[in-house]
């Protein structure tokens, strides 16, 4: 077994995964299995790293300063690297690197024979110096103090040789020109982090930057830029290895809780929808015999579902976007014809209907598919797993790789598992469960009006079957936002997810509408109005909060958003600070809990069964704000602090 070469809490400089900037990191430990060391950078942030991607702080500098040409002060002054936006603890905030001492031109770069290059101090202008920016504290002074003395020295040597340079060489013009080559070279982030992270294959630690491999630089920007012309599927690159060590659900025990947990509760829940008196507390409520839980049938039809939304899924109808940047660099596409599949699902139900087929089949069985659907998602869940053991490392995800089997297997280990072009996560997110959840609605419609001898459905299922068609539309509709969401970006897919989207959501949120089936509420008019307004202006927070989010993370320079305030962090990324996101800090959970109270209100108060889903609702997204809380932390250390101060309530303006 090879030992280890660095010791716990020494200070080693730590490679900036995706890019081929070092920084001062502190060993936090070391994972004996895998060989990597968790290290901690200036601003917070923890990382695991490999020990080829770690130096001696001692060799490091040894190796800069004994190559005058090679220096990698000229190399970070080069086109590749100047314009590097990776995400780097240490990357100064854009008018910090166009202060004069700061400056990484290329030409001014080249006079810095110091040896000191990538850990250039950054100095603040005078009158900047208490202005907080957003960015963590290394930012701002990132250098060990035993060399103080020796960086001001050079720092005012260069600062000499850059006046008498940019005196000679019309400063304005140059200036000019640094600053197109920055904002082109922002928006050129991801190309360049790939150009990056592809030389830095070929550069065996030796920083000397050939004209050959500038030239090479070139070329690949082409071919990237035509790449991202024709939709073609960016080359992975790099190979970034974290192990998860925050266990969240309670972590082993709670995980496994959950895996019986969460099915027995749609079970008891659905038994007690069909009850006659369906009060909670009427437990343990009449159980079926185990045989009438399961009928081939009942699967026969639920795998043609499931098939029938593949198949939507495949059809080569609908724009094809890039999804955001993963750990890498690199993103993947996405066909976006989720409202076509629920066009097609409409036609298909419409024919039914005239077919005169029996739709109330689903409200009859409605036990049995829960069964169904269940045991497709354990199985379905475990294949996850299993081929989640042959991904990738940077294919994982960063929550679920945790090394416990149960663990992995509830949180998913592969982030994106895809079958070809055809990713398994995005599918289920939105269509089985989704579409099935407004066919189940629909069903329960016609049941409640056969049921209770009505030529009309109530008003009350009106209510609820359109409330929450709205929302399933709007969702296949501004399909694309589904991108930013963490279920996308962050969370791994496993038994958590998948029984959610194919088990929770269709049975389970179609409660209310169950409900009514057999306990008629009948509402008046003015009722009905204001539980539209309410609906209505639910919809409205949540849909703008989450546009807006959408469409600064696409665009942080859209014209359209220009008016508002933002924290820049030192991810490169910026943190909106007014508009909906200076309100609270998640006005999308707030829209959409507004929107949930409207959904359980048509119901009355008879019982507490059709308000389950606003309590736990209002449960899982307190949960899931501290959450994202977490992680927000974790990437964006002061910033994201900052953030907090400015915009201190969490959900509920002035409550919480
Ligand atoms: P969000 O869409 O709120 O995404 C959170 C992310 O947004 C953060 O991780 C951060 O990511 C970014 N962010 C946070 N604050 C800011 C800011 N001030 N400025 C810019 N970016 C910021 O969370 P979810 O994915 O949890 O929710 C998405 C939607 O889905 C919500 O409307 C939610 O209500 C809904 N939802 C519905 C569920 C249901 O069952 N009906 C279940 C769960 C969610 P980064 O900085 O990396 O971009």
């Amino acid at each position: 077994m090879p030992s280890r070469k660095f010791a716990d809490e020494e200070v080693v400089m730590g490679r900036w995964p995706g890019s081929v900037l070092y920084y001062e990191v502190q060993v936090i430990n070391y994972d004996d299995r895998t060989h990597h060391y968790t290290v901690k950078y200036k601003d917070g942030t923890e990382l695991e790293l490999k020990e080829s991607d770690m130096r001696s702080v001692s060799s490091f500098r040894f190796r800069k300063s004994s190559s005058s040409s090679g220096s990698p002060s000229r190399r970070s002054g080069s086109r590749s690297r100047s314009g590097s936006r990776s995400r780097s603890p240490g990357r100064p905030a854009k008018h910090k690197r166009r202060s004069s001492s700061q400056s990484r031109e290329p030409k001014n770069d080249k006079k810095n024979m110091s040896g000191e290059p990538y850990l250039i101090p950054l100095k603040l202008h005078e009158n900047n110096t208490s202005q907080y920016n957003g960015e963590p504290d290394i930012t701002e002074v990132n250098y060990s103090s035993h060399n103080i003395l020796e960086q001001q020295r050079i720092e005012s040597e260069l600062e000499k040789e850059r006046m008498s340079e940019q005196y000679v060489l019309h400063p304005r013009k140059e200036e000019k020109k640094t600053e197109q080559m920055t904002e082109q070279m922002y928006s050129e982030e991801k190309i360049q982090q790939r150009i990056e992270s592809e030389l830095e294959k070929e550069r065996m630690l030796e920083y000397v930057l050939h004209p050959r491999k500038e030239k090479k630089t070139e070329q690949m920007t082409k071919q990237m830029y035509s790449e991202e012309r024709i939709f073609e599927t960016p080359k992975p690159v790099g190979k970034i290895c974290m192990k998860t060590k925050e266990l969240e659900f309670g972590g082993k025990i709670g995980t496994t809780f959950f895996i019986f947990f969460l099915p027995a509760t749609v079970f008891y829940l659905l038994l007690m929808g069909k009850q006659k008196d369906p009060s909670l507390l009427n437990f343990p409520p009449p159980l079926p015999s185990f045989e009438s839980l399961w009928e081939m049938r009942v699967f026969g039809v639920f795998l043609l579902w499931f098939f029938l939304q593949v198949l939507f899924n495949l059809l080569p109808i609908g724009k094809v976007v890039y999804g955001t940047p993963l750990v890498d660099g690199t993103r993947l596409q996405y066909r976006m014809n989720g409202f076509y599949a629920f066009l097609l699902t409409a036609a298909a139900v419409g024919i039914s209907l005239y077919l005169e087929i029996e739709l109330c089949y689903l409200y009859d069985h409605f036990l049995q598919f829960a069964v169904c659907a269940t045991v497709f998602s354990v199985v379905f869940s475990i294949y996850l797993y299993a081929r989640s053991l042959k991904a990738p490392t940077q294919e994982l995800s960063l929550g679920g790789n945790s090394g416990n089997i149960i663990y992995d297997f509830f949180m998913g280990r592969e982030l994106n598992p895809r079958i070809g072009n055809f990713d398994l996560k995005y599918f289920c997110e939105l269509r089985p469960g989704l579409i099935g959840w407004v066919v189940v609605n629909l069903v329960m419609l016609l049941t409640e009006m056969k049921v209770q001898h009505r030529n009309m459905p109530s008003l009350a299922m009106i209510l609820v079957n359109s409330f929450q068609l709205l929302y399933v539309v709007d969702g296949l509709w501004l399909e694309e936002t589904i991108l930013t969401i963490m279920d996308i970006t962050y969370e791994g897919f496993g038994f958590m997810l998948v029984f959610g989207d194919l088990v929770w959501v269709p049975f389970l949120y179609s409660l209310q509408a169950l409900y009514l089936v057999n306990h008629p509420n009948e509402i008046s008019w003015p009722t009905a109005s204001a539980i539209v307004a309410l609906k209505m202006l639910g919809y409205y927070i949540f849909r703008s909060a989450n546009l807006q989010k959408h469409a600064f993370r696409r665009n942080p320079k859209d014209p359209k958003l220009a008016h508002l305030k933002v924290i820049p962090t030192a991810t490169g990324k910026n943190l909106l600070v007014s508009g909906w996101w200076g309100l609270v800090r998640h006005p999308n959970y707030l829209g959409d809990l507004i929107m949930a109270l409207a959904w359980s209100l048509p119901c009355g108060f008879n019982h507490i069964l059709p308000h389950f889903y606003i309590i736990y609702f209002v449960i899982l997204l307190i949960h899931r704000e501290a959450r994202d809380e977490h992680q927000c932390k974790k990437k964006y250390g002061l910033a994201w602090e900052k953030y907090c101060q400015r915009v201190p309530y969490r959900i509920f303006p002035y409550i919480y």
